[in-house]
């Protein structure tokens, strides 16, 4: 009984949270010394009274917690998280399964599996690419380029999982200039090293040239990777996908779409054309929870190549009970992880509560957000928009590189909204990223008079 009545005041400890995030300040309102002061202390000895222990740390947890969830976050690339999402979320720590087997959790394989399929159809990818649910965008990444490195170096004739990359034949990658920093990253983690990167120029808008890339291709012999980008993090803007896998599948290079929040275009019939060509790819990397506003933390790895992507993820032992060919599908063939959160019961719960036509909304919502707090922005004296927006994103530069960094400060503490900066092109810019079901025109609104207002006393 008494875990049944922990979980009741919990479950209104989140109810009170959730009811609040319209009038909370959407920053923290403790300090970092307060915060410490308030959740630190020595070692517990003894045991504690579950019950007492939660409401103790939602109160205490309570002024250092950002109203991500609510509508006036703008910060970086964040969604916020559906309702039955969450509550999804919920029963998937209830029910804590094991989702590296089939049998360490058979639902949890064949939400994954239904929730995969799913996903496919509604980015418009191909129908038998294969998939892994992971923690975020940064771990699609590294698994799609596993893939992509087994499949190139198998191509030139060596086994890269038996044989390491030591002697190998080396591997280009070539990436836009602005790309996102954890496609150096995952090249850091997969052993190919930063400097296996050939940057090609982007234009204005952060998109790459596919006359660069294609000289850049023309110089190459060996095995090559292409990293194409769907949503510029600061812009928003698309790499030219079709004409760039036009130039991919001419020069037998390997192409991944790190299409974190960009991909989720393809829901949106208004939309869709951003990313057309991106099912001719051989593997993409997606955000579940940017755009899908599924809980952190999730992201999906597609792969065009099942093969090459269960040959980089894949893990056989004595001790495991494998699932054979025909039968259900063992998560951890397609994953870096082993034991693992069952990460698809949420977007399993998302995807059915707001259907296709829901999840269009949200992506068209958020732009028409975009495009509001650009037209508004962009008509008040002394602001100017930096980018085109065709998507979710913002830049806003004020007066000064020192007026702007000055702004977004004033516009953090003031709470009504939350944003960060950028450097973009050698400027300082204010962002505004618009990634959550939860925002509203009146938030919109309200956060314009904030921004409007900071700058006014910024500059005083
Ligand atoms: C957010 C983002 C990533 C990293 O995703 P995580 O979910 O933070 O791991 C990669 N690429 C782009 C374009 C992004 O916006």
């Amino acid at each position: 009984m008494s875990t049944r009545r922990l979980l009741e005041e919990t479950a209104s400890y989140a109810a009170d949270f959730f009811e609040g995030l319209p009038e909370r300040p959407v920053r923290q309102t403790a300090s970092l010394e307060e915060l410490r002061a308030n959740l630190g202390g020595p070692l517990p000895d003894a045991p504690a009274d579950p019950r007492a222990v939660i409401s103790d740390l939602a109160r205490a947890a309570d002024p250092g917690v950002i109203a991500i969830p609510g509508g006036r976050y703008f910060g970086f690339v964040i969604g916020g998280a559906v309702p039955a999402a969450v509550a999804a979320d919920w029963l998937t720590a209830t029910w804590d399964q094991n989702a590296g087997l089939y049998v360490g959790g058979p639902a949890a394989a064949v939400v994954e599996e239904v929730a995969g399929e799913w996903l496919k159809e509604l980015l418009a990818l191909p129908r038998d690419a294969s998939f892994g649910f992971v923690t975020g965008c940064q771990m699609a990444g590294v698994t799609g380029l596993a893939a992509a490195r087994h499949a190139v170096l198998e191509h030139a004739g060596w086994n890269v999982e038996e044989r390491g990359l030591t002697g190998a034949p080396p591997i280009s990658v070539v990436v836009g200039q602005e790309r996102h920093t954890t496609v150096d990253r995952a090249l850091r983690f997969l052993g190919l090293g930063s400097g296996c990167i050939i940057p090609v120029e982007a234009d204005d808008q952060g998109r790459m040239l596919p006359d660069a890339l294609r000289s850049a291709l023309a110089d190459l012999d060996g095995p090559s990777i292409v990293c194409a980008q769907a949503g510029n993090v600061n812009t928003g803007s698309f790499d030219p996908i079709a004409q760039i896998a036009d130039v991919t599948s001419a020069a037998g290079s390997w192409l991944h779409i790190d299409g974190a929040f960009g991909l989720w275009a393809a829901v949106s019939p208004g939309l869709a054309h951003l990313v057309a060509g991106a099912y001719r790819a051989d593997s993409w990397a997606l955000d579940s929870h940017k755009w899908l506003n599924v809980p952190y933390d999730n992201g999906v790895a597609f792969c065009a190549h099942p093969e090459a992507h269960s040959a980089s993820m894949g893990v056989r032992a004595s001790y495991l009970i494998h699932a054979d060919e025909t039968g259900p599908r063992d998560q951890l063939d397609w994953n870096p992880e082993f034991s693992r959160r069952a990460r698809g019961f949420t977007v399993y719960a998302a995807i059915r509560s707001l259907g296709r036509t829901g999840i269009a909304g949200i992506v068209e919502r958020c732009c028409a957000h975009a495009r509001r707090f650009g037209e508004a922005l962009g008509e008040t004296p002394g602001i100017e928009i930096l980018n085109d927006v065709v998507l979710n994103q913002v830049l806003v530069r004020f007066s000064s590189d020192a007026h702007t960094d000055a702004v977004i400060e004033a516009v953090q503490a003031d709470g009504t909204c939350w944003l960060s900066g950028t450097t973009w092109h050698g400027m300082r810019a204010m962002r505004i990223s618009v990634s959550s079901w939860a925002t509203t025109d009146e938030d919109v609104e309200r956060s314009i008079v904030a921004i409007r207002r900071a700058a006014a006393e910024a500059r005083q």
